[in-house]
C-alpha cells in the first residue's frame, strides 16, 4: 500500500507534463506506472560478497584442500654438460609424470623457457635485449633432439583362474608429434594417461647459454647462474586445466611438485652450488671440505668451506684436469637451478640442521663475506614466525642476476652495501616460502608469491638490523596511492604478463600487496590474529596449489571477519581511499561531534587522533562497519572534553590518497 501512495504522487506531474492537447484526461487514461519506477537495485557495494569461484570437493568452502583435492605430479632425472667453451648446455632429461586428476590426458604441455631467447620471441618483442627483462638477440632457445613416451604398463586384467599372470611387458619408446608455440610445447601422447596413471617421458635437448637471461640466469665471464634450462612440465589443475601462459619474462612460474635427481658435468676446476644435496662429494670435494662441512652444520657461526687460500693454490679442487660430475637430489620441489664458477668462495653454518651457505667471488668479498650469516639468520626467521623451513640447506650465490629464486638457491648480485645485501638475500631466501613451499601460480597472481614474500621481509629485514622502518612503509604507501591513480593504474589481481609498465610490476606484484597485508595485519585484525590465519593458509598449502580464494577464505575462516569490503577495494579493483574529518561542532549535552568522510570507493577502518583543550590526547579506533550506513559517520566525544584537533590516518600507514583533507583543527578564538 504505501509503495502505491508514492508512486501516485509521482505519476501526477508526469500527467501534467503533457503538452499534447488531445490526450486523454487523466481520468481516463490507463493507470501505467512503469516510468516511475526505481530501477531494481543489487548488493554491488562495497560490502557486498566477493564473487569467488564456489567451493567444491577439491577446494573448501573455509579455504582448506578439500577432501577430493588432487595434484599432478613430476619426477626428474636430468644429466647435463656444460660446454664452457661453446657457452651450450646440452642434457638428457627423463620425466615420470603422474597423472591424479580425475581426467584422461591425450596430450600434455611442456614450459620452454629458454626460447624467451629466440629471436622474434613473444617476450623480445616486448622488452628489448639490453632490459631487464630481455636477452633474445643471439641464437637461443631449446634445441629438441628427441622427445619419447613409455607407456606405463597397462593393469592386468582378472587373471583367469589356474593361470600365472604374465610379468608386465615394458612398452618401448614411442617418438611423440609435438607443436612449439613460442614458449609452450603441445605434445601429442602416443598412450592416453588414464586417471592414476603415470608414464614416462624422455627428452634430448641443448641450448645456447645467454649471457642476460632476463635476469633469472645468465653468464658473467667463467660463471654460470642456470636456470630454467630443462623443458618442464606445464600444471594441470582443478581450476583451468593446462595452464599455459607463455613465459614472457616478466611473468614466473608455475611447476607441479616431485622429486629431481640431477647431474652437472663441467670442467673440474668449477665449483657448483646447486639445489638439493650434494650425492657424491666424496667425488668433487677435497677431504678437508668435507669434514669442514660436517663441522658447519653444528655451528652457529660462519665456516669457510673453500677458501680464497685453497682457490688462489689450486687446493680447492681434487683435480683441476679434465671434468668432474656433481650429482644432487632435491625432494618435494618445483623446480632445481644451480651455479658454477672456478672462483667461487664458499661459506657455511647451520640453523637446526639447516645448512646456510654463501658462494661468491673474491671481488664480492666486501659485502658476501657476511651472506652466509644472512642467509642462517633468514632460515631462522622465517621458519620461526610463519612456517619451519623444509629443506636441508640454503645457498646465497653470487653472479650476475639480482636477484632470483630456486628451491634452495638464492641468486644475488654483488650488493653496494650491507643493508643492500641483506635485503637481496632476505627477499630471495623469503620466496623459499613463496612460491617454493607454497607452490602457487607466480605467472597469474605474482601478489601471493612477491607480495606475501615482500610482506615477510619486513619482519626479517626490522628485525636483523634492529630497526624501525615505518619511513619506508610510508614511502611506499605515497608511490601506490599516486600509482593508483595514474590513467595505466591496474588491479592487483591483473596477470603478471599484463602489466602494463615497471612501476605497476613494482607496485601490484610487490609493494601494494605488502602494505595493505601490514594495515590489515597491523590496523585491522591485529598481529596476533592475522599472523595465525597467514601461518594457517601456509600450513595448509604447503607443497599445494592455492588459489586466490584459498587466501580471502582461509583468511577470514580463520580471522571470523567478512573481509570482502578489503579484497575488493584493494586486490580485485583500484578503489581510492580517502578519509578525512569533515567537522568538528557542538553536539548535544555539551559534548563534541567529529563529523568523519569516507570519500573513496574503498573503506578502511578509522584511526581517530584527538587532541583536547586540556592538553591530553585519544586516539580512537573505529571498525570499518562504521561506514555500512553510508560514507558519513558522526563520532561524539562526551561533555567536558574541548577538541583541539582531529586527525584520521595519524600515522600515515593506510593507503589515504588524499592526506590534505584528514586533519581538522580548531581556529583560535578572538578575546572579546
Ligand atoms: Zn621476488
Amino acid at each position: 500500500m504505501r509503495h502505491l501512495v508514492l508512486l501516485l504522487v509521482l505519476a501526477a506531474p508526469l500527467a501534467a507534463q503533457q503538452p499534447d492537447t488531445n490526450a486523454p484526461t487523466q481520468h481516463a487514461r490507463p493507470l501505467n506506472l512503469q516510468p516511475a519506477l526505481k530501477p531494481p537495485v543489487a548488493d554491488t557495494g562495497i560490502f557486498s560478497p566477493v564473487p569467488l569461484p564456489p567451493p567444491n570437493a577439491i577446494r573448501s568452502p573455509d579455504g582448506a584442500p578439500g577432501p577430493g583435492y588432487w595434484q599432478q605430479r613430476a619426477d626428474y632425472t636430468l644429466k647435463a654438460t656444460l660446454d664452457t667453451a661453446a657457452k651450450r648446455l646440452t642434457g638428457t632429461e627423463q620425466i615420470r609424470y603422474t597423472n591424479n586428476s580425475p581426467d584422461t590426458l591425450r596430450f600434455v604441455w611442456m614450459q620452454l623457457d629458454q626460447n624467451l631467447f629466440r629471436p622474434g620471441s613473444v617476450g623480445s618483442l616486448l622488452f628489448p635485449a639490453e632490459s631487464r627483462f630481455g636477452g633474445a638477440g643471439f641464437p637461443g632457445g631449446f634445441d629438441i633432439a628427441s622427445l619419447t613416451q613409455t607407456a606405463a604398463p597397462a593393469r592386468p586384467a582378472a587373471r583367469p583362474a589356474n593361470r600365472r599372470r604374465p610379468p608386465p611387458t615394458a612398452a618401448a619408446p614411442a617418438p611423440l608429434r609435438f607443436r612449439v608455440d613460442d614458449t609452450m610445447m603441445y605434445v601429442d601422447l602416443a598412450t592416453p594417461i588414464p586417471p592414476g596413471g603415470s608414464t614416462t617421458f624422455d627428452l634430448a635437448y641443448a641450448f645456447n647459454i645467454p649471457e642476460h637471461g632476463a635476469d633469472r640466469m645468465g653468464r658473467d665471464g667463467s660463471l654460470y647462474e642456470i636456470a630454467q634450462w630443462y623443458p618442464r612440465m606445464a600444471v594441470y589443475d582443478d581450476v583451468r586445466g593446462w595452464n599455459t601462459d607463455p613465459y614472457l619474462g616478466q611473468g614466473e612460474f608455475y611447476l607441479e611438485y616431485g622429486d629431481i635427481d640431477y647431474e652437472v658435468t663441467l670442467p673440474a676446476g668449477y665449483i657448483v652450488a646447486g639445489s638439493g644435496t650434494l650425492q657424491n662429494p666424496e667425488e668433487v670435494l677435497t677431504a678437508a671440505q668435507r669434514s669442514r662441512l660436517a663441522a658447519a652444520v653444528k655451528s652457529d657461526s660462519t665456516m669457510a668451506i673453500v677458501t680464497p687460500e685453497e682457490l688462489a693454490s689450486g687446493a680447492a679442487r681434487p683435480r683441476t684436469d679434465g671434468t668432474l660430475t656433481w650429482r644432487f637430489r632435491a625432494q618435494r620441489v618445483r623446480d632445481v637451478a644451480w651455479a658454477a664458477s672456478p672462483e667461487y668462495q664458499w661459506d657455511a653454518s647451520g640453523w637446526d640442521g639447516i645448512l646456510a651457505q654463501a658462494y661468491y667471488r673474491p671481488s664480492a668479498d666486501a659485502t658476501w663475506k657476511d651472506a652466509a650469516k644472512m642467509s642462517r639468520y633468514s632460515i631462522l626467521e622465517y621458519s620461526t614466525r610463519w612456517y619451519r623451513y623444509a629443506y636441508p640447506q640454503i645457498s646465497a650465490v653470487e653472479g650476475p642476476v639480482s636477484g632470483m629464486e630456486y628451491p634452495m638457491v638464492a641468486m644475488e648480485a654483488r650488493g653496494d652495501d650491507l643493508p643492500d645485501l641483506y635485503n637481496v638475500v632476505t627477499h630471495e631466501i623469503g620466496h623459499m616460502w613463496y612460491p617454493m613451499m607454497v607452490g602457487s601460480n607466480e605467472r597469474r597472481y605474482a601478489w601471493m608469491d612477491e607480495g606475501f614474500n615482500t610482506f615477510i621481509n619486513t619482519f626479517s629485514e626490522e628485525d636483523y638490523w634492529k630497526r624501525d622502518d615505518s619511513d619506508v612503509r610510508r614511502h611506499e604507501t605515497r608511490f601506490v596511492t599516486s600509482l593508483d591513480q595514474t590513467p595505466t593504474a591496474q588491479p592487483i589481481m591483473t596477470p603478471a604478463n599484463r602489466y602494463r609498465n615497471d612501476d605497476n610490476l613494482g607496485s601490484l606484484a610487490y609493494v601494494k600487496p605488502s602494505i595493505v597485508l601490514l594495515a590489515l595485519r597491523n590496523k585491522v585484525l591485529g598481529p596476533e590474529v592475522f599472523d595465525t590465519a597467514f601461518r594457517e593458509y601456509t600450513r595448509r598449502w604447503v607443497f599445494k596449489h592455492p588459489q586466490p580464494a584459498d587466501f580471502f577464505r582461509t583468511m577470514e575462516e580463520v580471522s571470523g571477519r567478512d573481509l570482502s569490503w578489503f579484497w575488493r577495494g584493494f586486490f580485485f579493483t583500484t578503489a581510492a581511499l580517502d578519509q578525512s574529518v569533515e567537522t568538528v561542532g557542538p553536539g548535544p549535552d555539551g559534548s563534541t561531534l567529529v563529523t568523519l568522510r569516507s570519500l573513496g570507493a574503498a573503506v578502511m577502518p578509522v584511526e581517530l587522533a584527538l587532541a583536547f583543550a586540556d592538553g591530553t590526547h585519544e586516539t580512537v579506533k573505529l571498525p570499518v562497519e562504521i561506514w555500512y550506513g553510508g560514507n558519513r559517520y558522526v563520532y561524539r566525544v562526551e561533555r567536558g572534553k574541548q577538541v583541539v584537533s582531529a586527525r584520521v590516518n595519524p600515522d600515515g600507514r593506510f593507503p589515504d590518497v588524499v592526506p590534505s583533507n584528514d586533519a581538522w583543527t580548531a581556529t583560535p578564538r578572538a578575546t572579546p
